[in-house]
C-alpha cells in the first residue's frame, strides 16, 4: 500500500504506477473459512438498485431479504490510511444485523485501466481484512473479472486501489462478488433443518419476475436475525422491490444422487 496526499495529481500519477506494476488477479486457492460478519442493506449510492424490502415468511423470525449494494470493509490499519491518522468509521446508518453499519466515509475504488467507481460506501466496524463487494455489473465496468466468494474468503482474489478523502491503499486481493447468503441464528437452523454452509434456495415471487435462486449459502452465527443478501444485479432481476412473497425452499438432493 502506499500513502499520498489529496493533491489529485499526485494522486492520478500514484494511481498509474501501481496499476502498472500489478493487478493481475492471483490464481490461488480459497483458503477455508471465513469472517463471519455481516454486512446489509441498500446503503450505498449505487444506482439502480433496489431499496431493502422486508416481507414475512411465517410467524416465525421473519424473512428480511436485503440488497447488499457496493461496499467496502476496512481494517482499523487502512481506515487511518484512506482518511488520516487516528480516524475512525464515523456510524451514519444502522444496519439490520445489531453492531453492523453503513460509515458516513466512502472511497473509490480504482480498478485496472484506470477504471473508478466513486462514492463506495465503507460499512463497519473494522475488520481483519480489508474487502471489496461488488455486483457482477460492477465488476463490467471496472473491469475486474469477479470471483463468487463467500465474504472474508479473498485469497488469490483481483485487487484494486482504494481512494480516500487523505490517501491510498493498494489491495493485492479482496475483490469479489459476495457468493449470495442467508444469515441465520441457532433456532432458524434448527427450523429450516440445515448447517452452516449448507446450500438452501430463495424464491421470490414478483410480478413477471417471480424467480427461484438457488446456492443461497447458509451462514450461522449466534445472535444473527434472519436475514438474506443479495446484490444488486439479484435484487433487480427478480424485481425484489415489488416482491409480494419471498420464501426459503430447502435445496432437494438430486435423486440421481449427481
Ligand atoms: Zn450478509
Amino acid at each position: 500500500m502506499s500513502v499520498a496526499t489529496p493533491d489529485i495529481q499526485q494522486v492520478q500519477q500514484i494511481v498509474r504506477e501501481v496499476l502498472r506494476r500489478h493487478l493481475q488477479p492471483g490464481s490461488q486457492k480459497p483458503a477455508a473459512g471465513g469472517i463471519p460478519v455481516i454486512r446489509t442493506a441498500a446503503s450505498a449510492p449505487a444506482p439502480a438498485a433496489a431499496p431493502a424490502p422486508a416481507s414475512v415468511s411465517s410467524d416465525r423470525n421473519p424473512l428480511v431479504v436485503n440488497i447488499s449494494a457496493r461496499h467496502v470493509h476496512l481494517t482499523q490499519e487502512h481506515v487511518e490510511i484512506l482518511f488520516g491518522p487516528g480516524a475512525q468509521l464515523t456510524p451514519e446508518k444502522d444496519l439490520y444485523q445489531d453492531g453492523y453499519f453503513a460509515a458516513k466515509e466512502t472511497v473509490a475504488v480504482v480498478g485496472p485501466r484506470r477504471r473508478m467507481l466513486p462514492n463506495v460506501r465503507v460499512l463497519g466496524p473494522c475488520r481483519s481484512d480489508s474487502q471489496v463487494e461488488l455486483a457482477f455489473t460492477d465488476g463490467i465496468s471496472l473491469g475486474i473479472d469477479l470471483p463468487v466468494r463467500i465474504s472474508g474468503d479473498v485469497a488469490g482474489t483481483p485487487g484494486c486501489l482504494l481512494m480516500g478523502s487523505h490517501g491510498i491503499v493498494e489491495l493485492k486481493q479482496g475483490v469479489i462478488r459476495a457468493m449470495r447468503h442467508v444469515h441465520m441464528g441457532p433456532d432458524d437452523l434448527r427450523h429450516y433443518g440445515v448447517q452452516d454452509g449448507d446450500m438452501i434456495n430463495l424464491r421470490v415471487e414478483s410480478p413477471f419476475c417471480t424467480t427461484v435462486l438457488e446456492d443461497l449459502a447458509v451462514r450461522a452465527g449466534k445472535d444473527i436475525k434472519l436475514e438474506v443478501h443479495l446484490d444488486t444485479d439479484e435484487g433487480n432481476a427478480v424485481n425484489l422491490e415489488k416482491a409480494s412473497r419471498v420464501e426459503l425452499v430447502r435445496a432437494e438432493p438430486c435423486k440421481c444422487r449427481h
